[in-house]
This record gives structure tokens, sequence and C-alpha cells, in this order.
């Protein structure tokens, strides 16, 4: 086992180019490899035997939890019977045509069709191109521009990077490209000016919007798209009335709206949907992550009836729609969706990531919410953050070299506990599976005490 597991380490360094990683460090052998042999419930075991809590889902994916014989089943079954069929031309699967009606089912009022990809990144490159099509077909070639906020993300790729707000997803690629746009981010504890509350602040970033759309033009303004709740940009629920305003905004400059679900679609907010949650009324929803719970990949773009319309209507003067995918609608994929989905109904999860999530913050903001060099316990549903600041008062952060995040990050998984260090700003993230009982967000929170206290209690 022994000789396994160093040979395997080795081919690590050697010939995985692993996404999200220091390149050099690893490939030197400076930072650790974790080789994740199987999964149980919320716990994950790597190959030397140690087990840990993933209070984060993996990447906030797996929500109705690892090892669920029904998901694996319904994969394996339909492995066995048709492995793979496209979806051109009219073609589908029993699997991707029931998934496509059970979350148009689940989905927010108003909503038409799903096309369906492999990862959020790609779900949101067809938004775009949506977008797009619909403005040519609307005969407004000159609208185009998309606005998204600093700190969103939205994947990857080259535009879908773009719309990221991240540095990092920036930094050396040559991104943001045209005609992306970045506005301000809903982040009120880290921008508002003191004087603020939290509506002025709402209505500040609304304000922004409204600028920005009317330097560039209005004419020129396609989309805005966002996260209901930011996630990778640090965990942040919008300021109260944000999205009202925000969208009072777009409609007065028919401007379309993207709520990004991949991380909120499915219950992660204690509702199906984060849009419902916070009274959003986008034209275009992008879904991936608790879509099949990660067990196999799966995303979509869900679009609204008004744009359908539209898109229908090009088709009689473009002809068949020149995007696609080889594995669009998946029938592997969509059989874990559907059978995902009646676990989701049938566990109750989303109620218990509204209730249990609700538990957990409150214990959370209890057990550290005091500690001086905690700025902030924030979150929603299954979704939490803490920000750690350097001077409470003051609320200075430390120096990004000090790496507080990722130390109380590391001082967590010693004791047990999976959280993220998020990539901009000391923020420790949660996000469990939907299925986490109280006991075991009360060993997440306890674990969470110790590791702060180790890290920031020396300072
Ligand atoms: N949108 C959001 C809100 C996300 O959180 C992510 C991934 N974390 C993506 C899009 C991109 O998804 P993927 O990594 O599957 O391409």
């Amino acid at each position: 086992m022994l000789d396994k597991r160093n040979e395997l380490n080795a081919w690590d360094r050697d010939h995985f180019f692993h996404p999200s990683t220091h390149m050099g460090m690893h490939a030197r052998g400076e930072t650790p490899t974790r080789v994740i042999a199987g999964a149980e419930g919320v716990y994950i075991t790597d190959t030397s035997g140690k087990k840990s809590l993933d209070a984060f889902a993996g990447l906030y994916c797996v929500n109705v939890g690892y090892g669920r014989q029904k998901i694996a089943d319904a994969i394996a079954e339909q492995a066995k019977n048709l492995a793979y069929y496209h979806a051109y031309v009219g073609h589908g699967t029993e699997a991707s045509i029931t998934l496509s009606k059970m979350i148009i089912d689940r989905a927010p009022e108003g909503m038409s069709r799903v096309y369906f990809g492999l990862s959020g990144s790609d779900a949101n490159e067809t938004n775009i191109k949506l977008i797009w099509y619909y403005n040519n077909i609307l005969g407004r070639p000159e609208k185009k521009k998309i606005i998204s906020r600093w700190r969103g993300y939205h994947g990857s790729g080259v535009m879908t990077g773009s719309l990221t707000g991240l540095e990092l997803f920036h930094k050396a690629f040559d991104l943001p490209r045209a005609p992306i746009l970045h506005t301000e981010a809903p982040y009120f504890f880290r921008r508002a000016d003191r004087s603020m509350d939290e509506e002025q602040f709402a209505q500040y970033c609304a304000d922004k919007l409204e600028e920005m759309i009317l330097a560039e033009g209005p004419e020129t303004v396609a989309a805005f798209i966002g996260e209901p709740i930011l996630g990778t940009g640090g965990i942040v629920p919008p300021p109260k009335t944000y999205w009202q305003k925000i969208q009072a905004v777009l409609d007065k400059y028919d401007v379309l709206l993207v709520a990004d679900e991949v991380v909120t679609g499915f219950g992660r907010l204690g509702t199906m949907f984060g849009s419902d949650h916070y009274g959003m009324k986008p034209d275009l929803i992008t879904i991936a992550k608790g879509l099949t719970s990660a067990y196999a990949p799966l995303s979509g773009s869900i679009v609204s009836d008004k744009m359908w319309q539209v898109l229908v209507q090009g088709s009689d003067q473009l002809g068949a729609i020149g995007h696609g995918w080889t594995y669009s609608a998946h029938p592997i994929c969509a059989a874990a969706g559907i059978a995902n989905l009646e676990l989701v109904d049938e566990l109750g999860i989303v109620e218990n990531s509204g209730s249990t999530g609700t538990y957990f913050r409150s214990e959370l903001a209890k057990a550290v919410g005091d500690h001086k060099h905690v700025g902030e316990v924030r979150g929603d549903g299954l979704m939490a953050a803490v920000e750690f600041v350097e001077d409470k008062d003051d609320r200075t952060f430390f120096d990004p070299s000090k790496k507080i995040g990722p130390q109380v990050a590391a001082a967590l998984l010693e004791r047990g506990v999976i959280g993220r260090a998020m990539p901009q700003g000391d923020i420790l993230g949660f996000a469990p599976p939907l299925c986490l009982t109280r006991e075991e967000a009360d060993t997440v929170v306890k674990a969470a005490a110790g590791a702060i206290e180790s890290v920031l209690s020396n300072l």
C-alpha cells in the first residue's frame, strides 16, 4: 500500500497538471498531494486513512452527500442500456428529456427550456452566445456588452473567465476581454463607507450600475450577470433590497438578467433557487453543481419564455442554431441528475439546508464572532464565511502575504474538517453537503473555533 502511495505521489508530481494549484511548488513537492480514496455521507478518506468532514462539499457541489446508492445505480443502469447518444438535430433520450421537464417544474416562474452542457463555465458560455444571438435576431447588433461584478465568479474560459471578477483569473491571461465590464461588488462589509446603512449601500451599487449603463450607452448594454449570493468572491449575501434595486435599473434600460445559480441552484440557500430566495427575475439561469450533486458532470442554461419566443422566431431567419457540444445532455449525466433530484425531494434537503443552515451559522457566530480578529460571520442557507481582520474597530485587513486564511484552513484540516480559504481576502468559507445534521454542524463549529484560536490568538 505504501509503495502504491509513493508511486501515485511520484506520478502526480511528474504528470498531473492540477487546476488552481501553484505549479512550481507542487512539482517540487513543497505542497502536499492528497489522494482521496473514498467517501461516505459528509466524510472523505484519503489514501493514508485520514478521514475529514468535508464542510465544502467538494467545491460546493456534493449536495446530497457521498456514497448515494440510488445515483450510482441510475448511472450504472444508464451506462448498460444506452451509454451515449447525442442531442443534435432533435435527438434525445428518455433521461435527458425527463430531466429537462424536472428542471422546469422546479425552476422559477417564466422559465421554458434547458440547454445542457457539462460545466458551469460552458453553461455561461452558452448564455453569452444566446444573449448575443437574441439581440442579433431583434435587430440590435450593437447591444452586446455584458456587465458582471468585481468578485463575481462565472467560470474559467476565455469569455467566462472575463466575466469572473477575480484578479487571479485574469492575471497573465490577457483577460478580461471585451465586451465584458465589471461594476461594484455588493460587499457591504468591505466596501461600504460607514455612513451608509445596508439599503443605502444597495442603492449605491444600483446607482453605480446605472452610471455605467449610461456612460456606455444603454443601446450597447445587453445583460447583467450575478450570483444571487457572491460565492467564490467571498460568500457574501447581497445587502438588503440589492436585487430589487438592480432589477429596477435593468428593466429601465432593457438589459437582460442572468442569475448564475451554479452554486445556489437546487437548495443551497434553503429554497430550490436563489432567484426565488432574493426575488430576482432572471431571463437566463445557469445551473450545474447541485443538478447532479457532482456524481456526473452536467450543467444547463435555463432559458425564459421571453427569450425563447425570440430565439424561435430567429430560427426561421437563421436556420439551425450553430451551437452544440458533443456531450450536451449526456444520458449518463442526465440519469444521475434525475436520481439526484428525486433524492433531493425524498430527503427533504432543501428544507434541511434552510433549517440546519440557520443553526450552523448562528452556532458559528456564537463560537467565533467575538474573536478580536474575526470581522464578520456571514452567510445564508448552508453557505457561511468567517472573514478575518487585523483590527476590528478600524476594519483593516491583514497583509495577504501572511496567508491568514490558508493558515486557518490548514489548522481546520488538522482538526479533521475541510473548509475553504477563499481566493481573495482572508476568508474561511463553508458550504457543506445539504444533508448535514446538527451534530455534524457542531463538529464543524468546534473545529473552526479551535483552528481560529490556534492561528489568530498569538499574533
Ligand atoms: N458559476 C459559479 C457561480 C461557480 O461557482 C462556478 C464554479 N465554482 C462556475 C460558474 C463555473 O463552473 P465550472 O467550474 O463547473 O466550470
